[in-house]
């Protein structure tokens, strides 16, 4: 139960981090998109706190797997669009990976963020190099698993694995859309960064400033 209260403060986190960012998003995916990345994302990771909060207080508690899935199913069905049914469908699959223990190991850390991106490329089918959020996250799972695996510590691999994300978030800018909304205005894209690659940069980073 008191692994629960964790996974509800790491969703408060995010929550926090998309609000400051809400904005921005918005604008980017305006370039090219239809702009609404920033309230999406608000209007899912909202669902998502709400009812992570919700389920940890239930009696006798919640564990991680039952927070995360119940965020994970908030997300996908208030957020709308394509970036939320993302999210929420991995969320459930890192919270199904995690599944119902008493404590968790690095291992288990490196199988749930596996869980996490092998639910997004196979719901959404995007490729390396598609411009989407994808190019974020697989540069992140490689370089968090590659760390934990030389024996670095959970909260110093995620935060490396940020740095690494971010970096590739930031070079999608060279990239034309293959998926997604922003696909027939590709050439408008060209110089800018994917928003959902960004947005997923800006949240792994503070989920490792969250936890150190
Ligand atoms: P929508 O495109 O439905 O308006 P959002 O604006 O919230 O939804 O999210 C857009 C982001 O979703 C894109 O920047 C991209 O990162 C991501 N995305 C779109 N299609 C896919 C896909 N097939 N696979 C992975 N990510 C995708
Ligand atoms: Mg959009
Ligand atoms: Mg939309």
């Amino acid at each position: 139960a008191e692994l629960g209260l964790h996974a509800v403060t790491a969703v408060s986190a995010i929550r926090d981090v998309v609000m400051e960012h809400e904005e921005a998003l918005g604008n980017l995916d305006a370039i090219a998109g239809d702009g609404d990345h920033g309230i999406g994302m608000r209007r899912g990771v909202d669902a998502a706190n709400a009812a992570a909060q919700k389920t940890a207080t239930l009696e006798g508690g919640a564990s991680v797997a039952a927070v995360l899935t119940a965020a994970g199913e908030a997300w996908s069905e208030k957020a709308g669009g394509t970036s939320g049914a993302l999210w929420g469908t991995a969320f459930i699959a890192a919270a199904t990976a995690l599944g119902n223990r008493d404590s968790y190991s690095s291992k288990d850390a490196a199988v749930a963020v596996g869980a996490f991106a092998d639910a997004i490329t196979t719901l959404g089918k995007a490729e390396p190099g598609d411009k989407t959020m994808v190019d974020a996250i697989l540069p992140f799972r490689d370089a968090f698993i590659a760390s934990l695996d030389s024996g670095t510590s959970v909260v110093e691999a995620l935060k490396g694995a940020a740095v690494v994300s971010q970096e590739a978030a930031n070079a999608t800018s060279a990239l034309r859309p293959l998926k997604g909304r922003a696909r027939p205005l590709a050439e408008k894209s060209l110089g800018h960064p994917d928003p959902g690659a960004i947005s997923f940069g800006l949240i792994v980073e503070r989920l490792g400033q969250h936890l150190d």
